[in-house]
């Protein structure tokens, strides 16, 4: 009988766990779209945190444009009060935010495939399995989170001589999609079949960090599905306690802060720290990138979410432009025609400060400005806002195939206008 009791008990114990009891649930939450107008209605759209829990999903740029807010049942008639107050337009864009990520599947136990989001070491057990099963590609841990986590790269060479494209998964640990496409173009480049896919694995090198923020995205599976930033307790705290992590993609040392940077609390989820290069994560990711020699590496690529935009150099202003920004918009158009023609999705491009808001700090200012690669850039997947940092994991596929189709492309023309010269 008692051992039949442990049993029981280690059972619901396993069951639990698999069913992650502490993260956070968000039943009856509603995402809002609000719609700021001028600078004076953003400045007390930035108060609202103060007196009511919600959640600015997008970082906070300039007015003139549409901000998603998730709000709790608990504050959304205070919330639609306060809006209202304010004339600041709004739609309700999901009604039940549970209900949405109920849709992006995790199944804890799958092997690797593209069909579900799966947690760190179903992805980091495929990468050493890919690295076991293939000569020609070389694994490294090049460094740990601020939690101790393994960093993993894998670097693919068939041949002497490539030049080479880093593409980077993760930095933000709530976007999915961007780790799950990430995997999806490195299998695609180790086991696709396709003639293109195979020429694109022996003409390049291909240098992949498919997780640059495992701490960060743990969390967003065990705790908090919404986290944005790392993990490391930032040295601030607010009525809730100490604030923890460090907008990852806004430490990079080009331009760091000034026009735009805007931090008025260091506790929001875009907080890029104290100092540009403070953390662990990004020294690791810049001294790996450094250890390679000059002119080596030619492309960058940073997958996000969400929007659907190739946003290119320079984040910092909207007035200045890089030396080849012209170039660089004929190879961002040819990702956009090629990922267009899979299934139809508009990727907008330019340069970020011009399409997003001004802001410094990211990796593919810091590739562009500093390491002087000559084409760098943020892809935002899908979607454009319906499911927004939220994708359902039966677009992981879809997904997968277009940005796939836009590599193509993108190398095709990047090829042509002499940047592996
Ligand atoms: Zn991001």
């Amino acid at each position: 009988m008692k051992v039949l009791l442990v049993f029981v008990l280690i059972s619901l114990a396993a069951l639990a766990s698999a069913r992650k009891p502490f993260a956070a649930r968000y039943d009856n939450f509603k995402v809002y779209r609000a719609f700021v107008e001028d600078s004076e209605q953003l400045e007390e759209f930035k108060k609202i945190h103060h007196h009511l829990q919600i959640h600015i999903l997008h970082e906070i740029g300039g007015p003139n444009r549409s901000y998603d807010v998730i709000v709790g049942p608990l504050f959304q008639r205070a919330f639609e009060q306060v809006l209202h107050d304010l004339q600041v337009q709004y739609d309700i864009i999901v009604e039940d935010l549970q209900a949405l990520l109920d849709e992006s599947s995790v199944d804890e136990d799958a092997p690797m495939d593209w069909e579900t989001y799966h947690p760190l070491d179903v992805i980091y057990d495929w990468v050493d399995e890919q690295c076991d099963q293939h000569d020609y590609l070389e694994c490294q841990v090049i460094g740990h989170s601020y939690e101790g986590r393994p960093i993993k790269s894998v670097k693919l060479s068939k041949r002497e001589g490539n030049k080479a494209i880093v593409i980077e998964g993760n930095i933000h640990a709530m976007e999915w999609i961007s780790s799950a496409t990430v995997t999806y173009i490195l299998n695609q480049l180790i086991n696709s079949e396709d003639e293109e896919m195979q020429r694109l694995s022996e003409e390049f090198d291909w240098i992949v960090m498919p997780m640059v923020n495992p701490d960060g995205f743990v969390y967003t599976h065990d705790v908090e599905r919404l986290w944005r930033k790392n993990r490391r307790p930032n040295g601030y705290s607010n009525s809730s306690g100490p604030c923890y992590g460090i907008d990852m993609n806004r430490n990079f040392d080009y331009h760091w802060s000034g026009a735009g940077w805007g931090i008025e609390d260091p506790c929001d989820h875009w907080f890029g720290g104290d100092e540009p290069n403070s953390e662990r994560e990004i020294l690791a990711l810049q001294e790996f990138v450094n250890s390679f020699e000059d002119g080596y590496i030619r492309a960058y690529l940073a997958f996000h979410a969400y929007g659907q935009y190739v946003l290119l150099p320079y984040g910092h202003t909207n007035t200045e432009f890089p030396p080849n920004y012209d170039q660089m918009m004929r190879i961002a158009a040819a990702f956009a025609d090629g990922a267009e023609d899979a299934f139809g999705s508009v990727f907008t491009y330019g340069a970020s400060g011009l399409l997003n808001y001004v802001v410094s700090g990211a990796a593919k200012d810091w590739a562009y400005g500093v390491k002087d690669i000559p084409f760098t850039c943020t892809v935002e997947l899908r979607d454009k806002g319906t499911f927004g940092f939220f994708l359902p994991s039966n677009q992981i596929t879809e997904v997968g195939v277009e940005v796939t189709e836009g590599l193509k492309s993108l190398v095709a023309k990047a090829v042509d206008e002499g940047i592996f010269d």
